[in-house]
């Protein structure tokens, strides 16, 4: 059986350095908001290019807390409009609506799995306000037509980076650094995971920053003295004493999965099975490897007789869902057809040689 993520392989790695993180961390007695996270917050901008990294509890709030920010800059204001992709993960729709703004759902494309570029111009009106890109599945989105249609109607661009830590443009600027803000989540199942929640937020936006700072902190920045009306969304120093062992070999765990996708595309044939569309680039960190068939039971019955992991990411999509019944009339062709047919399959960092060639092997008998 080959597992379609091994979270504890990979977490494993790191066991000795994470007892030392942790012994650390009990005797600095400080337990929140300490050095840890500090250390973090700078290393993570550093890595993502960006002046200004805030660590928060997860990365729905990093997205909902850049959009409340935003409301105290008086750059939003309740009821905008924000475009976001029809086939996200809901997270990203959830952000919005928490923050009091109006999500528009746009229509994505088979080949990025992305906004389709086409479709995100009709929606736009006096009261859109910001795109918020998503870099789903760990392919950056298409930033460069984005940001140009940010400037033509002067809208904010807030990346939804929580698949994508790493990603890189061709001119070498990191996902991240590629709108106005950006948010991560640290959930362990992501390129960079911790051993429970954690999320942040990048930009290079001093006031912005500032604002989050407090928000984060009951919007606070002396203790006691609260100048917003905030949250409690810290990112937490024992996760962060982990994310800081691991932040690493992100890179090198990044490419590992590249290789693996470059195989998988240049080894599978299959009629059944539509590969990814990927240039071989570093715009990709494979955070997941999708593909889609016709029949998808029966591709999953022949993946479980195989001993093959799998999943589904997502298998409603967000307009389909109870939560969100006020979309439920609107129609996203490709959304839907995108949500009845993809399936995800291994992509671990840690898969052997032989591993990957016996899911290829699997594949290109199906
Ligand atoms: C995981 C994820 C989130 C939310 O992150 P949490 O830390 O689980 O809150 C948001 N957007 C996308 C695209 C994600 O994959």
């Amino acid at each position: 059986m080959i597992p379609f993520l091994d979270l504890h392989a990979i977490n494993k790695r790191f066991e000795k350095q994470f007892q030392e993180g942790f012994r650390q961390f009990l005797d600095s007695g400080y337990y929140v908001l300490g050095n840890q996270v500090k250390l973090f917050e700078a290393n993570f901008a550093k890595y993502c290019g960006t002046t200004y990294c805030i660590g928060v509890g997860n990365g729905l709030d990093a997205l909902r807390l850049i959009l409340e920010g935003y409301k105290i800059l008086g750059k939003l204001k309740e009821n905008d409009e924000v475009l976001v992709a029809s086939n996200t993960y809901i997270a990203t729709i959830l952000a919005i609506k928490q923050a009091g703004l109006k999500p528009v759902l746009v229509d994505a494309d088979f080949e990025t799995y992305n906004f389709n570029i086409q479709s995100l111009r009709n929606p736009i009106s006096q009261n859109t306000k910001a795109i918020m890109p998503v870099h789903l599945y760990g392919q950056l989105a298409p930033m460069e037509e984005i940001l140009e249609i940010s400037k033509e109607y002067n809208l904010l661009v807030i990346e939804d980076a929580a698949q994508a830590h790493g990603a890189k443009t061709n001119d070498g600027k990191r996902a991240g650094n590629l709108g106005d803000a950006a948010g991560f989540s640290f959930y362990p199942t992501k390129n960079l995971g911790a051993l429970g929640d954690g999320g942040a937020v990048t930009t290079n936006d001093a006031e912005l920053a500032d604002a989050i700072a407090k928000l984060r902190n009951y919007g606070t920045s002396t203790k006691y003295v609260n100048e917003l009306l905030g949250f409690n969304s810290r990112l937490d120093e024992l996760q962060t004493a982990f994310l800081n062992v691991k932040l690493p070999t992100l890179d090198s765990d990044n490419s590992l999965r590249r290789t693996i996708a470059k195989k998988y595309i240049s080894e599978i044939k299959n009629d059944k099975i539509i590969l990814p569309t990927y240039d071989g680039n570093e715009d990709h960190v494979f955070h997941l490897f999708v593909v889609r068939v016709d029949n998808r039971n029966e591709f999953i019955d022949y993946l479980d007789r195989n001993g093959i992991g799998h999943l589904i990411h997502y298998p409603i999509a967000p307009h389909k869902q109870e939560a969100l019944s006020e979309y439920k009339n609107l129609k996203f062709p490709v959304t839907e057809k995108i949500h009845n047919t993809i399936i995800s399959i291994p992509i671990s960092p840690l898969l052997s040689e032989a591993e990957v060639d016996t899911i290829i092997s699997v594949l290109n008998t199906y």
